[in-house]
């Protein structure tokens, strides 16, 4: 996070003085209390300087890197989580592949009849089956899926970042997040690459970090 200089000189005054009082501070820089309330809860919700009621303003002593650390180990699977693409089991090699090209993405989720996963299918694995193939038609997707219980997968409360270990582990592309029911783990998002791509790009951009 880019700081403006006015909050750097803050940052520098509580680091000297503190704990110092909004009110001190402002008198240090000849501004009002109500000028400087904006920089002092950005400097406070970004976790370089904390409060106390009726004591002040302290320096945490924590840099930039460490808050973006703490803040992204903190990032959980359902604020970023996807709508998933399933397909039926009995579904055809062909109409799995049209799928994938008419929902935009690159693996899709088998399911049997409770939404619950039984498999998962990727570019390569539509790619592979389709090799010498005559009638994509004839080839169910249960034939050539990677089926549970070897599938990676995750759940909405899991960190975002033990979902991304998961994804560079498993050399894979997508995981699907899932709920544990009475017939199975039903598939009710996913994670992928382009997921973890996001979130590195938003915080980069991101000015709250
Ligand atoms: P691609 O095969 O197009 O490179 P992936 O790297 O995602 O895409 O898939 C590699 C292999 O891993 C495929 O055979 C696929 O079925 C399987 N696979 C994909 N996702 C998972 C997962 N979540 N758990 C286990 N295996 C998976």
């Amino acid at each position: 996070m880019e700081l403006s200089e006015r909050q750097e000189k803050i940052l520098e005054i509580v680091k000297e003085n503190g704990p110092i009082t909004g009110e001190k501070i402002a008198g240090c820089l000849e501004l009002t209390r109500a000028t400087l309330r904006p920089d002092l809860a950005i400097l406070t919700m970004s976790g370089f300087l904390d409060a106390r009621p009726r004591v002040g303003y302290f320096y945490t002593g924590k840099t930039g890197t460490e808050l973006l650390t703490e803040r992204l180990k903190k990032y959980k699977v359902s604020e970023y989580q996807s709508v998933p693409i399933v397909v039926k089991e009995d579904v055809s090699v062909y109409d799995a592949i049209s799928s994938m090209f008419l929902e935009d993405v690159g693996t899709l989720f088998v399911v049997d009849e409770h939404a619950c996963l039984t498999g998962v299918l990727s570019r390569k694995d539509l790619l592979r089956a389709s090799i010498g193939q005559k009638d994509l038609n004839a080839i169910p997707v249960h034939i050539i899926m990677t089926r549970m219980p070897n599938i990676a997968i995750c759940y909405k409360s899991d960190l975002l970042i033990d979902a991304a270990k998961k994804l560079i582990d498993r050399q894979i592309d997508g995981l699907p997040i899932v709920k544990d029911t009475e017939h199975g783990c039903e598939v009710i998002g996913r994670v992928t690459k382009t997921t973890i791509t996001k979130v590195f790009v938003e915080l980069i951009t991101d000015h709250n970090i």
